[in-house]
């Protein structure tokens, strides 16, 4: 097997990272591979068996061409600053250049120790590494940017967390691990030279139409707003709470990353908090467009330096650009919205429809996965699925009656309408009870079910036979759910 690896970071940047090692697993096991993904970087396994992946991909073998080394970053985590984070459980292999000539980060996530480990024994337990596997897959087939999973790998150790678990190191592949944290820890220990290294580093690798700008600094920064407003627009659009929004979790590329507590919301409402560690609520689902604001405020700062050293008058729009955020967050969730709905191009009074939407979801305690199908149903003159979403039939009925004239102005038929809408709006997400279901039974060695929801959520828009459970709210026996971060 041959990873044509080219090492920019590496070799460009000295003194962002640490060299490191991973620590040697005593029975690596293959648990996934992603072989479509692996195919789409260029790396063909035809002749390499499950064996040589499990070593390659726990650290075991140092494949061919890698630079290890730990990445150095700070961040904001539930609002305090903390300098000194960086790479405590992760260890990127190098970069691999694919046949498209596209460049994306290999990491092995829960290797061993980093320099950046501090108290952490720098591993992970195989629940959160088929976690962080599924629910990635799962927002990758949603059209969501996301960080990829190449591979899960059971090292044969136990990991020591409230009890011990059989450990596991998750491949991850991105197109890049900067973070707003990464700029952070440049700005408070080194200042303006190392940022500018930096931000001239992220912009010829990921924004090369930047290079040419009069202040790219600012440049990038408005860049990154952009993707990440898109981002959050997409969360919100398929129900997804982040969790731990952390600015060292933010990756500039607008990349979704991090999967520790993450999950989705099933019946409706905006305060939706999974994490059992986010006591306040900050991170919860409605929060999500104000924290990004909050967390590209701190982008904004750490890019300073740059920005004033290329042209003083920079700081001033940076400010600009930073309180734009809101007005700019909302244009890409309405038209996010629209697509949802079926609805074409903006028009007078779209934003009271949707927040009036919202309203009654909550309201009325609705499913919101289920909701935008049964929507699209009633395009099909099928108006049951809806009504046994509600409690009572007509419980929706003005906001119905308001949304259709909307529709009947599109010039699409209303089954063209429904099936657009059935292209965005999932029918499988990794539903809550049925993670916990095949994380548990894979724990105990029976990695089936997991296999089977993976194939379902790899697959959210076409209705297929035998899934229905995959597409069901939980059962009221399975209560408020509670996430725990992926350590
Ligand atoms: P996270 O909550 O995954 O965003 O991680 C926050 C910070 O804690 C990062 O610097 C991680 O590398 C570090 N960290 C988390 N878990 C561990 C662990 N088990 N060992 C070492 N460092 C860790
Ligand atoms: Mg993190």
């Amino acid at each position: 097997m041959n990873i044509r690896f080219d090492n920019s970071f590496f070799t460009a940047m000295e003194g962002f990272y640490a060299p490191g090692e991973a620590t040697e697993p005593s029975a690596p096991h293959l648990l996934a591979f992603n072989h479509l993904l692996a195919r789409r970087l260029g790396i063909d396994t035809a002749d390499t068996s499950d064996e040589e992946l499990a070593r390659i991909f726990s650290g075991k073998a140092l494949p061919q061409g890698a630079n290890p080394l730990a990445l150095a970053y700070a961040g904001h985590q539930f609002g305090h600053f903390s300098p000194q984070l960086g790479d405590g459980r992760a260890l990127l292999l190098g970069e691999v250049v694919a046949p498209d000539g596209l460049r994306f980060d290999m990491q092995l996530k829960g290797s061993g120790p980093t320099a950046f480990s501090r108290n952490g024994d720098g591993k992970a337990a195989i629940g959160p590494v088929l976690r962080e596997f599924l629910v990635s897959e799962a927002m990758a087939a949603l059209g969501v940017p996301t960080t990829r999973s190449l591979a899960a790998v059971a090292t044969g150790d136990r990991v020591q967390r409230e009890r011990a678990h059989p450990g596991a190191v998750l491949t991850r592949i991105a197109s890049s691990h900067i973070r707003v944290g990464t700029f952070q820890f440049f700005a408070a220990h080194f200042g303006a030279d190392h940022v500018i290294q930096l931000s001239d580093y992220s912009i010829r690798r990921h924004f090369p139409d930047l290079v040419a700008e009069s202040n790219p600094h600012l440049a990038l920064l408005d860049r990154v707003i952009e993707l990440q407003c898109t981002l959050v627009a997409q969360w919100l659009g398929v129900g997804f709470v982040h969790g731990v929004m952390n600015t060292d979790n933010v990756a500039i590329t607008g990349e979704t990353i991090d999967y520790g507590p993450c999950a989705f919301v099933d019946r409706f409402a905006v305060e939706t908090v999974f994490s059992s560690i986010d006591a306040n609520g900050r991170y919860a689902y409605g929060r999500q467009p104000q924290i990004m604001h909050w967390n590209m405020a701190r982008f904004a700062e750490a890019l300073l330096p740059a920005i004033h050293a290329t042209d003083p008058a920079g700081v001033e729009e940076a400010k600009e650009r930073v309180d734009r955020i809101p007005h700019r967050f909302r244009i890409a969730w309405l038209a996010q919205m629209r697509r949802k709905l079926g609805l074409g191009d903006p028009f007078e009074g779209e934003g009271a429809l949707v927040d009036d939407l919202f309203e009654a979801l909550e309201r009325l305690e609705v499913d919101f996965t289920s909701f935008f199908r049964a929507l699209a149903s009633l395009l099909r003159g099928d108006g049951d699925t809806l009504a046994r979403l509600l409690p009572e039939p007509a419980a929706m009925a003005a906001w119905i009656a308001r949304w259709w004239e909307h529709v009947e102005q599109q010039t699409a038929s209303p089954v063209e309408r429904a099936a657009a809408m059935d292209m965005v709006n999932p029918l499988y997400i990794p539903r809550n009870h049925q993670v916990e279901r095949a994380l548990a039974a894979a724990e105990q060695g029976d990695l089936d079910p997991w296999l089977e929801l993976l194939d379902v959520v790899r697959h959210p828009y076409a209705l297929r036979a035998g899934k229905a459970d995959y597409a069901s709210p939980p059962p009221e026996s399975f209560g408020p759910y509670k996430t725990f971060c992926g350590t």
